[in-house]
């Protein structure tokens, strides 16, 4: 028995999008899920209970930030992330990649500000942050400088998985380096050439130590918004020993769903995918049609934090002066904690007084209303109406 298994129950026809059960050693995740982002090792400003209470099947938790603080030793000595947090359900932890590459670097502005050592050293423009702070890349792993204090750190694949062993998640991902889709074909496929060179070291390394019985590992397909070296990818990695499959990279809005497709349209159709970083509905909807079975962002907690609400009419901000006198809640069809007792003017309220509750019943609000989306979508596909569904929602939620 290996610790992930995944089973399909039913397809999208004409698409790549299915419905399957994902079990993992602390419980079964229906899919296509939306998995909630709990970055050191809490989702910020609730507890585990009122997480669960949300629908929430699944905790990814940020390598970087645990190794950094408390450090992976402090979550093993505790037992493991799932009881150091007291979350009794399936976890995973990301590779500590995505941090390693763009914390402190521009990736908003879709620039990686990365140095390459060697032969190829070049200096990215660096705009108007610390130059400190940049990570450097060589054949082995990368050398990174701490957010918190500055001091220096360096992950290789191993150290990555070991990290991850210590952490203890359900699933873990390989180690792979982030590029920004502004870089060259030429460094995209220099990159990915590590990339996947990291991934084997990554899964040797995970199937020489007993937590291989414990844990699962997905390997991460990069390649940028390059058909060529994205399939390349998926055909690599697919061919690995591996339970699941992550699809990393930051895309271009309008091409991120081609470049799903061209991943999952290669990739082993019997293991779970998993489309790192996305919450967007628009996104959502795509990344089930073109098959991934998951999907993780910080999105509706911090938009929670900031006093952004869904709501099926589009985005509102809590904080604009309007919402001061609407007795109405955040959205009237939407049935979480927060709409069935609060209205839009108490948690304006809230947010104008800057009391820690305005994150907290925002937050709430924000995560049930993307875990039911996903959720609607996985009951859609059941009963043969995403398309319907898709058009509906995204009509009313858009506007155009
Ligand atoms: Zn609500």
């Amino acid at each position: 028995m290996r610790p992930i298994e995944f089973k399909i129950e039913k397809k999208l026809v004409g698409k790549l999008g299915r419905v399957g059960v994902l079990s993992t050693p602390h419980g079964n995740i229906q899919t296509p899920a939306f998995v909630t982002v709990g970055t050191k090792a809490t989702v910020k400003a609730l507890t585990p209970e009122m997480v669960r209470d949300l629908g929430a099947q699944v905790v990814l938790a940020n390598t970087y930030h645990l190794y950094l603080e408390p450090g992976e030793g402090i979550v093993r000595d505790a037992g493991g992330m799932q009881k150091f947090m007291n979350w009794n359900g399936p976890t995973m932890t990301d590779s500590g990649g995505f941090q390693v590459f763009s914390l402190g670097a521009a990736y908003g502005r879709g620039l990686g500000k990365i140095l390459k050592r060697g032969e190829e050293e070049l200096a990215l423009p660096v705009f108007n942050e610390e130059i400190s702070r940049k990570a450097i890349i060589d054949p082995n792993g990368v050398m990174f400088r701490s957010h918190i204090d500055g001091s220096s750190h360096y992950f290789t694949p191993e150290k990555s998985i070991e990290i991850q062993h210590n952490l203890g998640a359900d699933i873990i991902f390989a180690f792979d380096e982030c590029t920004s889709p502004h870089e060259s074909d030429h460094y995209q496929a220099e990159a990915l050439d590590r990339t996947h060179r990291w991934a084997k070291r990554s899964l040797e390394y995970h199937h020489s130590k007993s937590n291989k019985d414990s844990q699962g590992i997905f390997g991460v397909v990069q390649g940028g918004r390059n058909e060529k070296l994205r399939k390349e990818s998926a055909t690599f990695l697919g061919k690995l020993d591996f339970d699941g499959y992550g699809i990393g990279g930051s895309f271009e809005k309008e091409d991120m769903n081609k470049a799903v497709e061209w991943c999952n349209s290669v990739l082993p159709e019997d293991k779970p995918r998993h489309l790192l970083g996305i919450g967007e509905p628009a996104d959502l909807f795509g990344a089930v049609e073109n098959g991934c079975d998951l999907f993780d962002c910080v999105a509706p907690t911090r938009m929670g934090r900031n006093g952004g609400a869904h709501t099926r009419d589009g985005k509102i901000n809590l904080t604009n002066a309007e919402f001061r006198t609407d007795f109405s809640p955040i959205d009237s069809e939407c049935g979480c904690y927060t709409c069935g007792n609060y209205t839009r003017a108490y948690v304006a309220h809230l947010f104008r007084s800057k009391e820690m509750l305005a994150g907290t019943l925002t937050s709430i609000h924000n995560l049930r209303f993307i875990i039911s989306l996903v959720d609607r979508m996985r009951e859609a596909i059941g009963n043969d109406t995403f398309f319907g569904y898709k058009e509906e929602f995204l009509k009313r939620y858009y506007k155009d």
